[in-house]
């Protein structure tokens, strides 16, 4: 076992992560690839807790959703979150990964609320966990759910699982002499003015000295090397 593995992680994967090439909704061959990846690290022993976004199905700040009460325009995106979960759990179940929802919104007969030590109890016991509904409150996001319970659980890290391999010092899509960080501090990331994650989660993580690591969910292996602390996207130390 490498001597940088990681006992218990938080991941935080977007809606989007769900999407693959599709515009909105759950791509099916996308959710399987992902679910295997994460079946790969479960079987190493890893503890893992997972907080899933919502974007790919609802956005509050989405055009569809301007002209609607903001808090009212975020339970739908946090409800969003909680059918994304179900849909990750389904799919887990068919790579035999046992999976827990818990939502920090009341949905009785669906899933289970957010009890803390009921879920540090399935860690132990190597079940993996989904957190839904984000924080439970308007005006957060799913990233901030990630801080939370990432600290909450005592998590070792946050890896953050976007589209892009990591953070870099302009965006690649626009600067092709952007530069990937391999390792960069937090102070660091607000001295250069970069974008980790918004700044109630980065804040959170700073305060917890919760490191964050940001990967490609869309580069086979990389999720394992990230549990494993290799150089893999960009980690964002104390
Ligand atoms: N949301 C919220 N409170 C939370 C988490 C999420 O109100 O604690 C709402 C918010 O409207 C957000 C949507 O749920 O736009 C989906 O979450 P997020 O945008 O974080 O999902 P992701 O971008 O990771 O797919």
């Amino acid at each position: 076992m490498p001597a940088q593995r990681h006992k218990r992680v938080l991941l935080k994967l977007s809606g989007e992560a769900l999407m693959g090439e599709d515009s909105y909704g759950i791509n099916r061959s996308t959710i399987v690839r992902m679910t295997e990846e994460v079946s790969s690290v479960v079987r190493l022993g890893v503890q893992l807790a997972i907080v899933i976004g919502g974007g790919n199905i609802f956005r509050g700040v989405a055009p569809g959703a301007q002209g609607m009460d903001r808090a009212t325009a975020d339970y739908m995106g946090m409800m969003a979150t909680v059918m994304n979960a179900l849909a990750l759990q389904d799919a887990l179940k068919h790579q035999k990964v046992d999976a827990r929802v818990q939502s920090a919104l009341k949905i009785e007969q669906v899933v289970e609320p957010y009890i803390r030590p009921k879920a540090l109890r399935y860690l132990e016991e190597s079940k993996v966990v989904i957190f839904a509904a984000g924080t439970g409150n308007p005006f957060f996001t799913t990233d901030t759910a990630a801080a939370l319970r990432g600290a909450e659980m005592g998590a070792e890290i946050v890896l953050k699982a976007t589209k892009v391999d990591g953070i870099y010092s302009a965006d690649p899509n626009k600067d092709p002499s952007a530069t990937r960080y391999s390792r960069i501090s937090f102070d660091e990331v607000i001295a250069r003015r970069l974008e980790v994650m918004d700044a109630t989660a980065f804040a959170l993580c700073r305060d917890q000295k919760l490191p964050i690591r940001v990967f490609s969910i869309n580069k086979h292996g990389a999720l394992q090397r990230a549990i494993d602390g290799e150089d893999e996207g960009t980690l964002v130390h104390v």
